[in-house]
């Protein structure tokens, strides 16, 4: 029975690659009919880092994607609880019995002389590493500064030799030597635990089987390895995702100024397609078949195909796949999803959505890109009336006058404004004159529109905007 977790840290932020993270933890527990257990842990022992309202961004991310735990913070479960700052007492019962074992000792030294050795290890090329100054302390040396409390940190005790080998699912087995390890901070001056404690204290004690998590930790994972040794326990299966990049050589990041899902979202993409793309970030699905709702991700997800290699996010690759999911909508989903798009152009009521909707819909890759494309619904913009001319369409300013004035009769006419009925009446005029049909459409379209490309055309245009407000417009095309 697979158990897998996602341990966001709380900064406010839910950057691309750990949605990715949390998506492929995820499909640990759940792919391929493995009833498993996926669950949410909060990380939030470093107090410096930690944002407001940022546990919030976390819940919101996971619930919009699907990404449902079975256990954490919230929702409970038997292996509580799910946030680290309230376990404090379960890491110092650990890291005493590391200190009764031998395998951590209470380090005393100052942020001064910490800085001292390594400008002095730098100078002589030595990568900085601590120096075990305090692992010479007597027991009693230890006692009397622990009585006058003078602050320390626990560090880990690095075997000084041999190897430790460690095995990651998709890279095989790394071994290192310990002597290149550092004696790591395990409990910090606060009394916290770091994350390089707390991840294996709390992954042995949530039964975790499968980690899932960056390439940052793997460098870490053999003082990992080196504590669940310490404390006899059995050692988790490991997935080190490959980094999400910006490019050849910057990875993604807040930092950098790269999008976060809340951006994406944000920018009107959709939660499906985000997801959707996010997952391929890294995970070639066996069938090849790209577009891929959750459950069908979970009928086919599998370690072994995650690559090692870091992916690039690909915004164009992002448009792609959005545009895909756009594709597929019925119209009524369309509508529902594009209203809020529409409605940051079109404040007027008396204008159809639902024909706007519709003229959108092909060609609409990011909901974001609608309001640009509806800005002369509220209020005609001047226009050059060059904009009459096309090439293609055979017309020129002087032609279109002669067509408007053709057509606005025609209009008046009509009882009814719908894209139908203004079909068949312009195209009973277009055949009865025996003209092409450009000659009348593309007019009409600049006239409504004062634009030469407009989601769909002067029919549907006009109907969009009803019959009042599309003769005004053809008035002042006229004038
Ligand atoms: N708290 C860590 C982070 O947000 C999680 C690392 C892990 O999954 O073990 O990067």
């Amino acid at each position: 029975h697979p158990r897998t977790r996602f341990a966001p840290s709380p900064t406010g932020y839910m950057h691309v690659g750990n949605l990715r993270t949390a998506l492929y933890a995820y499909l640990a527990a759940k792919a391929g009919g493995q009833n498993g257990t996926f669950i949410l842990r909060v990380e939030d022992t470093d107090q410096e880092r930690f944002v407001e309202g940022a546990m919030d961004v976390i819940y919101q991310t996971l619930r919009e994607t699907g990404l449902n735990w079975d256990e954490g913070p919230d929702v409970g479960g038997p292996v509580g609880p799910y946030i680290q700052s309230e376990r404090g007492e379960i890491y110092a019962k650990y890291a005493r019995q590391l200190i009764e074992q031998g395998d951590a000792y209470y380090c005393f030294c100052d942020k001064e002389r910490l800085d001292e050795m390594k400008t002095l290890q730098r100078a002589s090329n030595i990568a900085p590493k601590y120096d075990r100054h305090c692992l010479r302390l007597s027991k009693e040396e230890i006692a009397e500064k622990l009585a006058a409390g003078v602050p320390h940190v626990i560090r880990q005790r690095i075997p000084d030799e041999g190897t430790v080998t460690f095995h990651d699912e998709i890279r095989g087995d790394i071994t290192v030597e310990c002597a290149t390890l550092d004696d790591q901070v395990l409990v910090k001056a606060d009394g916290m635990p770091t994350y390089n404690f707390a991840n294996v204290v709390d992954d042995h004690l949530m039964g975790i089987t499968t980690v899932v998590r960056g390439t940052e930790y793997l460098s870490s994972a053999p003082k990992y390895n080196l504590l669940y040794q310490a404390f006899g326990w059995e050692i988790p299966k490991y997935l080190h995702c490959p980094p999400v990049m910006k490019d050849a050589t910057q990875k993604l990041s807040k930092r950098n100024g790269d999008a976060s899902y809340q951006d994406l979202v944000a920018k009107g993409y959709l939660r499906e397609a985000v997801l959707n793309y996010i997952a391929l970030l890294g995970w070639s699905p066996r069938g090849g078949a790209e577009i891929m709702t959750l459950d069908e991700m979970k009928k086919v997800f599998a370690i072994e195909d995650i690559s090692k290699s870091p992916a690039i996010f690909d915004p164009m690759k992002l448009n792609f796949v959005n545009a895909e999911y756009i594709r597929r909508m019925s119209p009524e989903e369309f509508l529902s999803v594009a209203t809020p798009w529409i409605r940051r152009a079109v404040t007027r009521e008396d204008v159809d959505l639902s024909i706007l909707a519709e003229a959108l819909h092909p060609r609409c890759e990011v909901l974001g890109d609608i309001p640009a494309q509806l800005d002369f619904i509220d209020a005609l913009p001047d226009y050059d009336l060059e904009l009459f001319t096309s090439k293609k369409m055979k017309t020129n300013p002087a032609v279109a006058l002669d067509s408007l004035q053709k057509i606005r009769p025609v209009l008046e006419g009509l009882d009814s404004f719908t894209v139908e009925a203004i079909h068949t009446a312009l195209f009973a005029l277009i055949e009865s004159l025996g003209c092409k049909n450009g000659v009348m459409l593309w007019p009409l379209r600049v006239a409504v529109s004062g634009k030469q490309f407009t989601p769909g055309g002067g029919i549907e245009l006009a109907a969009a905007l009803g019959k009042q407000d599309t003769l005004r417009r053809i008035d002042i095309a006229v004038k």
